[in-house]
């Protein structure tokens, strides 16, 4: 019996097994696909928050060899050069999502995540003591968690009985790699449709196409006929289209979980919120749930902190991903050139280009400006960490590399010796350093320095001190739960 399963094995899954495995805590993956391969490219890559917390975890340097580094933040149709956000990522990572998938499946292999592939969870039942799993082949697993990160359709979302609000789809889109035997246009289309564009992928010969559809389609698996269908009504000529890897139809339709946790049930993911692809956010955000529930989740299980500790997952994500949604809806809103609607884009794109504005704005799209409400006190708290360039007694370290193991820091840049952890050291490590740099977060600017930090797992700053160790035993004891002898 694994301590959590996970259903689904997307990037969320991934992520969330491998925070659940570096806290020592047993993780099953139970994936409906039987082979780790993702057919079709689905999403082209991921923005600087994301790439900050695979860096915390070690491994964005296997994503960053392998993808594009490119200034392709977007609100609507406005790019948003985020290049002078204080990270050392300033810039979005262009790799599709099979790609990502891949690099994922390999770091949870190497993490000793059993993966059961080839099964679909179909329902459970939960008591006091745990969960029972029950597989749509009539099999049952047991936990003492169940994480539903199967997806948009989620079947554990459904079998919680977990509402989901939200607005249906006004537009819908087919995706697709097929070949074609005629010339086709360079870049992308918008009009009184919406958005499209046919894109030759790297092997020279297939193409990747994206077409709005003049009706809304239905939620079937889309055909090559319907592919071929959408883009005559667009381009009068459908290329010649033949040999499909993949067609897919996604919408505009976008909904909430109403809660993320249901007793021992958690969602996390595609099957927590569902959006429009505009802006790209959707990988960030399910990774940014997986390192928000991870940490909490294994301390948990394995005793350290009450269970209300779960309740903080909800109370941090849902409105994360709230705002998240709200934008998702405005940009796609603006991917079709009615003349109203283009009137409201190029307003929006004015507005851009004024300094704040624009920091605002992709200060959400990049990931690198979420704030968990953890009351008031100095900017840094709830906020992400930076990954300054520190000195320590055994020589110079980047603050990143404290979280590779997934262990929260209580990081002294005062005199050393001048803090103590006490009975917690077993749970947060005590790191005496000296930073003499600056201070400056995204959106906000230059912050005055703390003396001390409490780092969470997930990278966001739980307590600052200055000069006393006011209110540090609360924080610890909130967040890494009562104080052990
Ligand atoms: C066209 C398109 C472009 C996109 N572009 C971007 C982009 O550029 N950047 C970005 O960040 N996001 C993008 N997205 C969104 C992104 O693809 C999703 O948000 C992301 O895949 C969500 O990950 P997930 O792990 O939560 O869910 P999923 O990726 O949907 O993974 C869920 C997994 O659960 C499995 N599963 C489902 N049901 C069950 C079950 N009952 N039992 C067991 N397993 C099950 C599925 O097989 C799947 O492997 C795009 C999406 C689309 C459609």
């Amino acid at each position: 019996m694994a301590d959590v399963i996970i259903a689904g094995g997307g990037p969320t899954g991934m992520m969330l097994a491998a925070e659940l495995t570096l806290a020592g805590v047993e993780a099953a993956i139970v994936e409906r696909r039987r082979t780790p391969e993702l057919v079709g490219s689905r999403a082209g890559g991921f923005h600087s928050r994301t790439i900050e917390i695979l860096d915390q975890r070690g491994i964005a340097d296997r994503f960053l060899a392998e993808g594009q580094r490119v200034q392709a933040a977007f609100f609507g149709n406005t790019k948003l050069d985020v290049s002078d956000f204080p990270t050392r990522h300033p810039y979005t990572l262009g790799l599709w999502q099979n790609h990502i998938e891949r690099i994922l499946a390999g770091w949870i292999e190497e993490l000793g995540v059993p993966v059961h592939r080839g099964l679909e969870v179909a329902g459970f039942a939960q008591d006091h003591s745990g969960v029972e799993v029950q597989l749509a082949d009539g099999g049952r697993m047991h936990a003492q968690y169940l994480v539903g990160a199967d997806g948009g359709r989620s079947a554990v979302r459904k079998a919680a009985d977990i509402d989901f609000p939200g607005w249906d789809a006004t537009r819908s889109n087919l995706i697709a790699e097929v070949e074609v035997t005629e010339e086709t246009p360079a870049g992308v289309r918008i009009d009184e449709v919406g958005i499209h564009g046919l894109h030759l992928m790297e092997d020279g010969r297939t193409m990747r196409v994206i077409v709005t559809e003049r009706q809304l389609g239905p939620a079937t698996e889309p055909t090559l006929a319907e592919l071929g269908k959408a883009l005559t009504e667009i381009y009068d000529t459908d290329f010649g289209i033949h040999s499909p890897k993949w067609i897919s139809r996604f919408t505009d339709a976008t909904r909430q979980a109403a809660t993320y946790r249901s007793g021992r049930v958690l969602l996390a993911g595609d099957a927590a919120h569902i959006h429009a692809p505009s802006g790209g956010q959707g990988i960030g955000l399910g990774i940014q749930d997986a390192v928000n529930l991870g940490w909490k989740l294994a301390q948990v299980v394995k005793g350290l902190t009450p269970d209300s500790l779960l309740d903080t997952y909800h109370a941090e994500r849902h409105p994360a991903g709230a705002r998240a949604l709200k934008h998702t809806m405005a940009q796609s809103l603006m991917q079709r050139a009615d003349p109203r609607i283009g009137a409201l884009a190029d307003t929006v794109a004015d507005l851009l280009t004024i300094e704040q504005a624009r920091k605002q704005v992709a200060g959400l799209i990049s990931g690198l400006d979420v704030r968990y409400d953890l009351g008031d006190g100095h900017p840094l708290l709830g906020r992400r960490m930076p990954d300054l360039d520190l000195v320590t007694v055994n020589g110079p370290l980047r603050v990143f590399t404290l979280l590779h193991d997934a262990r929260a820091v209580l990081l002294n840049l005062a005199a050393p010796g001048s803090i103590d952890v006490g009975p917690w050291a077993g749970r947060v490590q005590l790191v005496d350093a000296a930073y003499d740099g600056g201070w400056e977060l995204p959106v906000i600017g230059p912050v005055s320095a703390p003396e001390a930090v409490l780092i969470r797992t997930d990278g966001h700053v739980a307590w600052t001190g200055g000069g006393t160790q006011s209110g540090l035993r609360e924080a610890l004891t909130t967040w890494f739960g009562p104080a052990r002898p």
